[in-house]
């Protein structure tokens, strides 16, 4: 797949997840960022796009994620499809690292994000039902759960040559434009620090009990990628 078309497919379940979300009872609100931590996870697709903006406005950004390069955040062992393939053939995953607590992220600024059009799934699907501010933490039901593992599946999945990686990691790799040149030609580049490569969908990981309930939103996003 051409690289303006993957753009598109990442804005379009973008866009779903939007309608999804709209049904949902969140409370999330501007100036709300206490899930903002360190240790978001996201594919080079979303990384790419946050990284051009933050090299052509935010260098500042740039710089602090640089500096703060030791610091310590969640870097994960395996993707989405990773895990769901290991499951499919009963294997038991690798044991991820807990995510350290108290960490800010480099691009929250005051309290909103300095690149909040940019912003990847992993900070998107961070829909509370109650205030983090309250709880420490982002609250979610199964469903949503369920819902935000199927959407990591399809945007790993339309990045299947691309890989996955803690932010901090993908946006310093994409300080580059080499590097942006190389992932918009389809080079395989994981073998860069931090990264671990993407794969495609092996089968959805929904519990039985939210089939029914998903169903048509999985039609719908199968339809909008593939017209
Ligand atoms: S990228 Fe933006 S929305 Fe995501 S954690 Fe950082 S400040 Fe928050």
């Amino acid at each position: 797949m051409r690289f303006n078309d993957k753009l598109r497919q990442l804005e379009t379940l973008y866009g779903v997840y939007e309608e999804v979300t709209a049904e949902l009872e969140i409370a999330c609100a501007k100036g709300c960022a206490d899930c903002c931590t360190r240790n978001v996870v996201l594919t080079t697709l979303e990384g790419y796009g946050l990284a051009e903006h933050l090299a052509a406005y935010h260098q500042d950004i740039l710089a602090t994620l640089r500096a703060d390069i030791g610091s310590s955040r969640f870097i994960p062992k395996m993707t989405t499809n990773g895990l769901a393939k290991i499951c499919m053939q009963g294997l038991e995953p690798p044991e991820e690292s807990t995510a350290p607590e108290n960490t800010r992220c480099s691009i929250l600024s005051k309290s909103a994000c300095a690149a909040y059009l940019f912003r990847p799934f992993g900070c998107r699907c961070m829909v509370s039902q109650s205030r983090c501010t309250d709880t420490g933490y982002a609250e979610m039901d199964d469903f949503t759960v369920s819902v935000n593992t199927v959407f990591l599946q399809f945007i790993e999945h339309i990045d299947t040559t691309g890989c996955s990686g803690n932010l901090a990691d993908v946006l310093l790799f994409f300080e580059t434009e080499i590097n942006r040149r190389r992932y918009r030609q389809g080079h395989h580049l994981c073998s860069a620090q931090g990264l671990i490569s993407n794969s495609p969908i092996p089968v959805l990981m929904i519990p039985p009990k939210h089939r029914n309930r998903l169903e048509p939103w999985i039609r719908s996003i199968q339809k909008k990628l593939n017209p």
